[in-house]
Protein backbone atom coordinates (compact mmCIF):
# COMPACT_ATOMS: atom_id res chain seq x y z
CA UNK A 1 0.00 0.00 0.00
CA UNK A 2 1.38 3.26 -0.75
CA UNK A 3 1.73 6.13 1.59
CA UNK A 4 -1.23 7.76 -0.11
CA UNK A 5 -3.16 4.85 0.96
CA UNK A 6 -1.91 4.82 3.73
CA UNK A 7 -3.13 8.20 5.05
CA UNK A 8 -7.02 7.37 3.59
CA UNK A 9 -6.67 4.47 5.44
CA UNK A 10 -5.69 6.18 9.26
CA UNK A 11 -8.96 8.89 7.79
CA UNK A 12 -7.05 11.80 6.92
CA UNK A 13 -9.03 12.29 4.29
CA UNK A 14 -12.68 11.91 6.03
CA UNK A 15 -12.11 12.44 9.89
CA UNK A 16 -13.17 16.09 11.43
CA UNK A 17 -10.16 16.81 14.34
CA UNK A 18 -9.40 19.19 16.42
CA UNK A 19 -6.71 21.70 16.30
CA UNK A 20 -5.40 21.08 19.50
CA UNK A 21 -4.72 24.65 20.66
CA UNK A 22 -5.60 23.23 23.65
CA UNK A 23 -6.20 20.08 25.38
CA UNK A 24 -9.19 19.66 25.87
CA UNK A 25 -10.52 21.80 23.39
CA UNK A 26 -12.86 24.55 23.81
CA UNK A 27 -15.68 22.21 22.72
CA UNK A 28 -15.59 20.05 26.23
CA UNK A 29 -15.74 23.59 27.98
CA UNK A 30 -18.40 23.42 30.39
CA UNK A 31 -20.10 26.14 33.16
CA UNK A 32 -18.30 24.31 36.23
CA UNK A 33 -15.47 27.03 35.81
CA UNK A 34 -16.73 30.10 37.75
CA UNK A 35 -15.76 33.43 38.39
CA UNK A 36 -14.69 32.55 41.75
CA UNK A 37 -13.04 29.80 40.81
CA UNK A 38 -11.31 31.19 38.26
CA UNK A 39 -9.99 34.19 40.99
CA UNK A 40 -8.74 31.65 43.14
CA UNK A 41 -6.73 30.22 40.51
CA UNK A 42 -5.52 33.79 40.50
CA UNK A 43 -4.55 33.87 43.66
CA UNK A 44 -2.45 31.20 43.37
CA UNK A 45 0.04 33.02 40.81
CA UNK A 46 3.05 33.73 42.23
CA UNK A 47 3.97 37.24 43.19
CA UNK A 48 6.27 38.78 40.43
CA UNK A 49 5.80 36.20 37.78
CA UNK A 50 5.75 36.30 34.28
CA UNK A 51 2.53 36.21 31.89
CA UNK A 52 1.00 36.26 28.93
CA UNK A 53 -1.91 39.05 27.84
CA UNK A 54 -3.99 38.43 25.13
CA UNK A 55 -6.55 41.31 24.49
CA UNK A 56 -9.71 40.35 22.12
CA UNK A 57 -11.25 42.91 20.12
CA UNK A 58 -14.23 41.15 18.40
CA UNK A 59 -15.56 44.02 15.73
CA UNK A 60 -14.51 44.27 12.54
CA UNK A 61 -16.02 46.71 9.54
CA UNK A 62 -17.49 43.77 7.41
CA UNK A 63 -17.44 40.24 8.14
CA UNK A 64 -15.45 38.53 5.72
CA UNK A 65 -17.47 35.21 4.38
CA UNK A 66 -14.58 32.60 5.37
CA UNK A 67 -14.01 33.53 8.83
CA UNK A 68 -15.09 31.88 11.66
CA UNK A 69 -13.63 34.35 14.71
CA UNK A 70 -16.16 35.02 17.17
CA UNK A 71 -16.85 38.58 15.77
CA UNK A 72 -19.41 41.38 15.24
CA UNK A 73 -19.84 43.62 12.21
CA UNK A 74 -20.03 47.42 12.90
CA UNK A 75 -20.34 50.65 10.60
CA UNK A 76 -19.37 53.18 13.46
CA UNK A 77 -16.69 53.48 15.99
CA UNK A 78 -19.22 53.97 19.20
CA UNK A 79 -19.31 50.86 20.11
CA UNK A 80 -15.96 50.10 20.06
CA UNK A 81 -14.65 53.00 21.80
CA UNK A 82 -17.71 51.31 24.74
CA UNK A 83 -15.65 48.16 24.45
CA UNK A 84 -12.96 49.35 25.01
CA UNK A 85 -13.86 51.35 28.55
CA UNK A 86 -15.12 48.03 29.20
CA UNK A 87 -11.50 46.38 29.00
CA UNK A 88 -10.08 49.27 31.04
CA UNK A 89 -12.63 48.39 33.64
CA UNK A 90 -11.73 44.26 33.30
CA UNK A 91 -8.17 44.86 33.28
CA UNK A 92 -8.74 46.97 36.94
CA UNK A 93 -10.38 44.16 37.83
CA UNK A 94 -7.82 41.62 37.00
CA UNK A 95 -5.30 43.46 38.53
CA UNK A 96 -6.85 43.59 41.57
CA UNK A 97 -7.62 40.10 41.74
CA UNK A 98 -3.70 39.25 41.01
CA UNK A 99 -1.00 38.48 43.21
CA UNK A 100 1.66 42.07 43.58
CA UNK A 101 4.09 42.28 40.89
CA UNK A 102 3.28 40.24 37.84
CA UNK A 103 5.22 41.03 34.70
CA UNK A 104 3.49 41.13 31.08
CA UNK A 105 5.90 38.82 28.56
CA UNK A 106 3.69 38.79 25.88
CA UNK A 107 1.16 41.04 25.09
CA UNK A 108 -1.20 40.32 21.84
CA UNK A 109 -4.18 42.34 20.76
CA UNK A 110 -6.18 39.99 18.61
CA UNK A 111 -9.85 39.61 16.94
CA UNK A 112 -11.56 40.79 14.91
CA UNK A 113 -10.09 43.75 13.77
CA UNK A 114 -7.91 45.25 16.97
CA UNK A 115 -6.68 48.31 14.06
CA UNK A 116 -10.35 49.30 14.02
CA UNK A 117 -9.71 51.11 17.20
CA UNK A 118 -8.64 54.67 16.76
CA UNK A 119 -5.21 56.02 17.71
CA UNK A 120 -6.58 57.69 21.20
CA UNK A 121 -8.33 54.29 22.19
CA UNK A 122 -5.47 52.54 21.16
CA UNK A 123 -3.06 54.47 23.70
CA UNK A 124 -5.33 54.72 26.52
CA UNK A 125 -5.86 51.16 26.49
CA UNK A 126 -2.32 50.36 26.24
CA UNK A 127 -1.54 52.57 28.98
CA UNK A 128 -3.98 50.38 31.46
CA UNK A 129 -2.59 47.53 30.36
CA UNK A 130 1.04 48.68 31.02
CA UNK A 131 -0.31 50.36 34.56
CA UNK A 132 -1.46 47.19 35.57
CA UNK A 133 1.10 44.61 34.14
CA UNK A 134 4.85 46.32 33.55
CA UNK A 135 6.64 45.20 30.84
CA UNK A 136 10.28 43.60 30.76
CA UNK A 137 13.43 44.73 28.48
CA UNK A 138 12.60 41.27 26.87
CA UNK A 139 8.68 41.65 26.46
CA UNK A 140 7.00 40.75 23.07
CA UNK A 141 3.83 43.26 21.82
CA UNK A 142 2.21 41.44 18.66
CA UNK A 143 -1.05 43.35 17.15
CA UNK A 144 -3.17 41.55 14.43
CA UNK A 145 -3.00 44.09 11.77
CA UNK A 146 -5.74 44.38 9.03
CA UNK A 147 -4.62 45.91 6.14
CA UNK A 148 -8.00 47.49 5.49
CA UNK A 149 -8.16 48.91 8.38
CA UNK A 150 -4.89 50.45 8.72
CA UNK A 151 -3.10 54.52 7.93
CA UNK A 152 -0.70 55.91 9.06
CA UNK A 153 -2.01 57.49 12.46
CA UNK A 154 -2.88 53.81 13.48
CA UNK A 155 0.70 52.75 12.85
CA UNK A 156 2.30 55.94 14.64
CA UNK A 157 -0.17 55.05 17.73
CA UNK A 158 0.89 51.31 17.45
CA UNK A 159 4.56 52.25 17.24
CA UNK A 160 4.34 54.35 20.21
CA UNK A 161 2.72 51.66 22.71
CA UNK A 162 6.03 49.46 22.08
CA UNK A 163 4.56 46.76 19.12
CA UNK A 164 7.38 44.48 18.13
CA UNK A 165 5.50 41.87 15.98
CA UNK A 166 3.12 42.40 13.89
CA UNK A 167 0.36 39.52 12.08
CA UNK A 168 -0.62 40.22 8.63
CA UNK A 169 -3.42 37.58 7.29
CA UNK A 170 -3.69 37.48 3.53
CA UNK A 171 -5.75 33.89 3.27
CA UNK A 172 -4.77 34.70 -0.98
CA UNK A 173 -3.85 36.99 -3.98
CA UNK A 174 -5.85 35.76 -6.12
CA UNK A 175 -8.61 38.61 -6.62
CA UNK A 176 -11.18 36.13 -7.69
CA UNK A 177 -10.67 34.26 -4.70
CA UNK A 178 -10.99 36.69 -2.65
CA UNK A 179 -14.51 37.75 -4.05
CA UNK A 180 -15.76 34.42 -3.32
CA UNK A 181 -14.46 34.33 0.30
CA UNK A 182 -15.74 37.85 0.57
CA UNK A 183 -12.58 39.16 1.85
CA UNK A 184 -11.06 41.76 -0.96
CA UNK A 185 -7.22 43.24 -0.19
CA UNK A 186 -4.95 43.63 -3.01
CA UNK A 187 -1.58 42.99 -2.78
CA UNK A 188 -1.01 47.11 -3.24
CA UNK A 189 -3.10 47.03 0.47
CA UNK A 190 -1.17 44.53 1.87
CA UNK A 191 2.70 45.89 0.50
CA UNK A 192 1.69 49.26 2.37
CA UNK A 193 0.73 48.14 5.58
CA UNK A 194 4.18 46.01 5.66
CA UNK A 195 5.44 48.65 3.83
CA UNK A 196 4.36 51.26 6.94
CA UNK A 197 5.58 48.61 9.56
CA UNK A 198 8.61 48.63 8.66
CA UNK A 199 9.26 52.21 8.21
CA UNK A 200 8.45 52.51 11.94
CA UNK A 201 10.94 50.00 12.76
CA UNK A 202 8.48 46.89 12.98
CA UNK A 203 10.67 44.21 11.81
CA UNK A 204 9.06 41.23 13.07
CA UNK A 205 6.51 40.13 10.97
CA UNK A 206 3.98 37.04 10.33
CA UNK A 207 1.63 36.41 8.09
CA UNK A 208 -1.14 33.78 7.32
CA UNK A 209 -1.92 32.22 3.89
CA UNK A 210 -4.87 29.06 3.30
CA UNK A 211 -4.98 26.51 1.51
CA UNK A 212 -8.07 24.67 0.43
CA UNK A 213 -9.74 27.64 -1.10
CA UNK A 214 -12.99 27.46 -3.45
CA UNK A 215 -11.54 27.36 -6.69
CA UNK A 216 -7.57 27.14 -5.39
CA UNK A 217 -5.37 25.58 -7.99
CA UNK A 218 -1.63 24.42 -7.69
CA UNK A 219 -0.73 27.27 -10.39
CA UNK A 220 -3.13 29.60 -8.32
CA UNK A 221 -1.46 29.10 -4.74
CA UNK A 222 1.72 28.80 -6.16
CA UNK A 223 1.37 32.46 -7.18
CA UNK A 224 0.37 33.87 -4.11
CA UNK A 225 2.59 32.18 -2.30
CA UNK A 226 5.73 33.98 -4.53
CA UNK A 227 3.96 37.11 -3.64
CA UNK A 228 4.18 36.14 0.01
CA UNK A 229 7.89 35.82 -0.03
CA UNK A 230 8.36 39.42 -1.92
CA UNK A 231 7.21 40.58 1.32
CA UNK A 232 9.72 38.61 3.15
CA UNK A 233 7.79 37.67 6.48
CA UNK A 234 9.90 36.11 9.15
CA UNK A 235 7.00 33.67 9.71
CA UNK A 236 4.47 32.27 7.81
CA UNK A 237 1.38 30.11 8.90
CA UNK A 238 -0.43 27.93 6.35
CA UNK A 239 -3.81 27.06 7.67
CA UNK A 240 -6.29 24.63 5.75
CA UNK A 241 -9.98 26.50 5.47
CA UNK A 242 -12.26 24.94 7.82
CA UNK A 243 -15.25 25.11 5.71
CA UNK A 244 -18.12 24.28 8.87
CA UNK A 245 -21.03 26.71 7.27
CA UNK A 246 -23.37 24.85 10.35
CA UNK A 247 -21.16 26.47 13.20
CA UNK A 248 -20.39 29.79 11.05
CA UNK A 249 -22.91 30.71 9.46
CA UNK A 250 -21.85 33.56 6.64
CA UNK A 251 -19.48 30.65 5.33
CA UNK A 252 -22.98 29.06 3.74
CA UNK A 253 -21.89 32.35 1.03
CA UNK A 254 -19.60 30.13 0.09
CA UNK A 255 -20.59 27.49 -2.87
CA UNK A 256 -19.19 24.16 -1.63
CA UNK A 257 -19.14 22.85 -5.01
CA UNK A 258 -16.32 25.04 -5.76
CA UNK A 259 -13.72 24.02 -2.64
CA UNK A 260 -11.05 21.41 -3.40
CA UNK A 261 -11.41 17.73 -2.57
CA UNK A 262 -9.37 16.54 0.69
CA UNK A 263 -6.99 15.09 -1.68
CA UNK A 264 -6.51 18.08 -3.57
CA UNK A 265 -6.19 20.10 -0.60
CA UNK A 266 -3.04 17.70 0.76
CA UNK A 267 -1.62 18.75 -3.19
CA UNK A 268 -2.42 22.63 -1.98
CA UNK A 269 -0.50 22.31 1.13
CA UNK A 270 2.33 20.01 0.22
CA UNK A 271 2.77 22.40 -3.01
CA UNK A 272 3.04 25.56 -0.44
CA UNK A 273 4.89 24.06 1.62
CA UNK A 274 7.75 23.14 -0.87
CA UNK A 275 8.06 26.88 -1.97
CA UNK A 276 8.43 27.82 1.84
CA UNK A 277 11.36 24.89 2.32
CA UNK A 278 13.10 25.84 -0.77
CA UNK A 279 13.43 29.86 -0.02
CA UNK A 280 15.21 29.03 2.78
CA UNK A 281 12.02 28.62 5.54
CA UNK A 282 12.45 26.09 8.77
CA UNK A 283 8.69 24.09 9.06
CA UNK A 284 7.33 24.47 12.45
CA UNK A 285 4.82 21.65 13.56
CA UNK A 286 1.93 21.19 11.66
CA UNK A 287 1.35 24.17 9.82
CA UNK A 288 3.90 26.83 10.43
CA UNK A 289 7.42 28.16 8.59
CA UNK A 290 9.65 30.44 9.95
CA UNK A 291 12.89 32.51 9.06
CA UNK A 292 15.91 30.14 10.99
CA UNK A 293 16.96 32.99 12.54
CA UNK A 294 13.52 33.63 13.98
CA UNK A 295 13.01 33.02 17.31
CA UNK A 296 10.00 30.19 16.68
CA UNK A 297 12.76 28.54 14.89
CA UNK A 298 15.09 28.53 17.40
CA UNK A 299 12.65 27.28 19.87
CA UNK A 300 11.73 24.47 17.53
CA UNK A 301 15.20 23.04 17.26
CA UNK A 302 15.77 23.62 20.96
CA UNK A 303 12.59 21.63 21.93
CA UNK A 304 11.32 24.43 23.16
CA UNK A 305 8.25 25.06 21.02
CA UNK A 306 4.75 25.69 22.62
CA UNK A 307 1.33 25.60 21.52
CA UNK A 308 -1.46 27.92 22.49
CA UNK A 309 -4.94 29.58 21.00
CA UNK A 310 -2.84 31.40 18.35
CA UNK A 311 -0.83 28.71 17.44
CA UNK A 312 2.52 27.71 17.51
CA UNK A 313 4.50 30.41 20.16
CA UNK A 314 8.09 29.98 21.92
CA UNK A 315 6.41 31.51 24.93
CA UNK A 316 7.38 29.75 28.04
CA UNK A 317 5.25 31.70 30.48
CA UNK A 318 2.66 28.78 32.46
CA UNK A 319 0.11 31.45 32.72
CA UNK A 320 -1.97 33.14 29.87
CA UNK A 321 -4.87 36.19 30.54
CA UNK A 322 -7.39 36.47 28.05
CA UNK A 323 -9.45 39.42 28.20
CA UNK A 324 -12.54 40.51 26.23
CA UNK A 325 -15.43 38.91 25.53
CA UNK A 326 -14.64 34.81 24.73
CA UNK A 327 -11.27 35.27 25.84
CA UNK A 328 -9.79 31.83 26.90
CA UNK A 329 -7.17 32.40 30.12
CA UNK A 330 -4.84 29.21 30.89
CA UNK A 331 -4.11 28.40 34.13
CA UNK A 332 -2.02 25.40 35.91
CA UNK A 333 -4.97 24.89 37.17
CA UNK A 334 -7.37 24.78 33.58
CA UNK A 335 -9.16 26.75 31.34
CA UNK A 336 -11.30 29.73 32.02
CA UNK A 337 -13.41 31.53 29.15
CA UNK A 338 -15.18 35.09 29.18
CA UNK A 339 -19.06 34.96 28.16
CA UNK A 340 -18.84 34.31 24.35
CA UNK A 341 -21.55 37.62 23.45
CA UNK A 342 -20.27 41.39 24.03
CA UNK A 343 -23.23 41.83 25.23
CA UNK A 344 -22.93 39.43 28.30
CA UNK A 345 -19.32 39.77 29.07
CA UNK A 346 -20.01 43.93 28.47
CA UNK A 347 -22.67 43.54 30.97
CA UNK A 348 -20.34 41.46 33.87
CA UNK A 349 -17.26 42.99 33.18
CA UNK A 350 -18.85 46.76 33.46
CA UNK A 351 -20.36 45.45 36.85
CA UNK A 352 -16.94 44.91 38.13
CA UNK A 353 -16.91 41.09 37.88
CA UNK A 354 -14.76 38.59 36.25
CA UNK A 355 -16.97 37.45 33.42
CA UNK A 356 -15.93 34.02 33.39
CA UNK A 357 -18.82 31.91 31.92
CA UNK A 358 -17.46 28.43 31.43
CA UNK A 359 -13.80 26.29 30.92
CA UNK A 360 -12.30 23.38 32.18
CA UNK A 361 -10.07 22.02 35.30
CA UNK A 362 -7.66 19.55 34.95
CA UNK A 363 -7.32 16.59 36.41
CA UNK A 364 -3.92 15.14 36.81
CA UNK A 365 -4.40 12.78 33.73
CA UNK A 366 -5.56 16.01 31.66
CA UNK A 367 -2.66 17.65 32.31
CA UNK A 368 -0.57 14.56 31.23
CA UNK A 369 -2.32 14.05 28.25
CA UNK A 370 -2.67 17.59 27.43
CA UNK A 371 1.38 17.81 27.33
CA UNK A 372 1.55 14.71 25.32
CA UNK A 373 -0.64 15.84 22.57
CA UNK A 374 1.39 19.45 23.02
CA UNK A 375 4.36 17.12 22.42
CA UNK A 376 3.34 15.58 19.16
CA UNK A 377 2.08 18.71 17.82
CA UNK A 378 5.27 20.26 18.18
CA UNK A 379 7.96 17.72 17.63
CA UNK A 380 6.22 15.01 16.34
CA UNK A 381 7.59 13.00 18.99
CA UNK A 382 6.66 12.03 22.60
CA UNK A 383 9.85 11.25 25.14
CA UNK A 384 8.91 9.58 28.22
CA UNK A 385 12.94 11.27 29.87
CA UNK A 386 10.91 14.16 29.24
CA UNK A 387 7.87 14.00 30.31
CA UNK A 388 9.53 12.15 33.29
CA UNK A 389 12.13 15.23 33.67
CA UNK A 390 8.59 17.66 33.77
CA UNK A 391 6.93 15.71 36.65
CA UNK A 392 5.09 13.01 34.83
CA UNK A 393 6.15 10.40 36.78
CA UNK A 394 3.42 7.71 35.99
CA UNK A 395 6.16 5.77 33.91
CA UNK A 396 3.98 2.32 33.54
CA UNK A 397 0.89 4.29 32.26
CA UNK A 398 2.93 6.71 29.77
CA UNK A 399 4.42 3.61 28.35
CA UNK A 400 0.93 1.66 28.29
CA UNK A 401 -0.22 4.74 26.43
CA UNK A 402 2.50 5.29 23.86
CA UNK A 403 2.18 1.24 22.79
CA UNK A 404 -1.50 1.37 22.02
CA UNK A 405 -0.53 4.40 20.12
CA UNK A 406 1.87 2.68 18.27
CA UNK A 407 0.04 0.06 17.62
CA UNK A 408 -2.66 1.54 16.44
CA UNK A 409 -0.82 3.72 13.82
CA UNK A 410 1.63 1.07 13.13
CA UNK A 411 3.96 1.90 10.20
CA UNK A 412 3.50 4.94 11.17
CA UNK A 413 5.01 5.59 14.25
CA UNK A 414 8.11 4.07 14.99
CA UNK A 415 8.31 3.01 19.03
CA UNK A 416 11.76 3.38 20.80
CA UNK A 417 12.86 2.98 24.65
CA UNK A 418 12.24 6.36 24.67
CA UNK A 419 8.88 6.89 23.29
CA UNK A 420 7.37 7.55 20.05
CA UNK A 421 7.99 9.32 16.66
CA UNK A 422 5.68 10.08 13.70
CA UNK A 423 7.65 9.03 10.72
CA UNK A 424 7.92 11.78 8.16
CA UNK A 425 5.83 11.34 5.42
CA UNK A 426 3.01 10.34 8.37
CA UNK A 427 3.25 13.72 10.01
CA UNK A 428 -0.43 14.78 7.42
CA UNK A 429 -1.54 12.25 10.52
CA UNK A 430 -0.56 14.41 13.36
CA UNK A 431 -3.97 15.48 14.73
CA UNK A 432 -5.07 12.22 13.91
CA UNK A 433 -2.72 10.73 16.11
CA UNK A 434 -2.73 12.85 18.72
CA UNK A 435 -6.86 12.54 19.05
CA UNK A 436 -6.12 8.87 19.87
CA UNK A 437 -4.55 9.87 23.07
CA UNK A 438 -7.72 12.60 23.76
CA UNK A 439 -9.74 11.06 26.60
CA UNK A 440 -12.52 13.27 25.56
CA UNK A 441 -12.98 13.41 21.66
CA UNK A 442 -14.01 11.25 19.13
CA UNK A 443 -15.24 12.43 15.57
CA UNK A 444 -17.56 15.66 15.23
CA UNK A 445 -18.46 18.01 12.95
CA UNK A 446 -17.92 20.28 14.86
CA UNK A 447 -14.02 20.63 14.01
CA UNK A 448 -12.23 20.96 10.92
CA UNK A 449 -11.05 18.24 8.46
CA UNK A 450 -8.06 16.46 9.19
CA UNK A 451 -6.06 18.05 6.09
S1 LIG B 1 -10.97 37.79 8.65
FE1 LIG B 1 -10.51 39.42 10.10
S2 LIG B 1 -11.64 41.20 9.27
FE2 LIG B 1 -12.54 39.37 8.30
S3 LIG B 1 -14.26 38.79 9.65
FE3 LIG B 1 -12.48 37.61 10.31
S4 LIG B 1 -11.58 38.80 11.97
FE4 LIG B 1 -12.96 40.18 10.82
Amino acid sequence: MNQYSQLRRFGLFDANVPRYTSYPPATQFANDVTPARYASWLSQIPAGAPVSIYLHVPFCRRLCWFCACRTQGTSTLAPVSAYVDTLIQEIATLRDALPQGVVAQRIHWGGGTPTLLPPADIARLAAAVAEAFPTSDTSEISVEIDPNEIDSARLDALAAIGMNRASIGVQDFDPEIQKIIGREQSYEVTRAAVDGLRARGITSLNTDLLFGLPRQSLAGITASMEMLLSLNPDRVALFGYAHVPWMAKRQALIPTEDLPTPEARLSLFETAEKILRSDGYDSIGIDHFARPTDSLAEAAKAGHLRRNFQGYTDDTCDVLLGLGASAISRLPQGYAQNAPSTAAYQKAARAGALATTRGHTFAAEDSLRARMIEMLMCDFAISIAQLQAEGFSSKPHITALLDQTARHFEGQVTRSEDGIEITRSARPLTRLIARHLDAYESESTSHSSAI
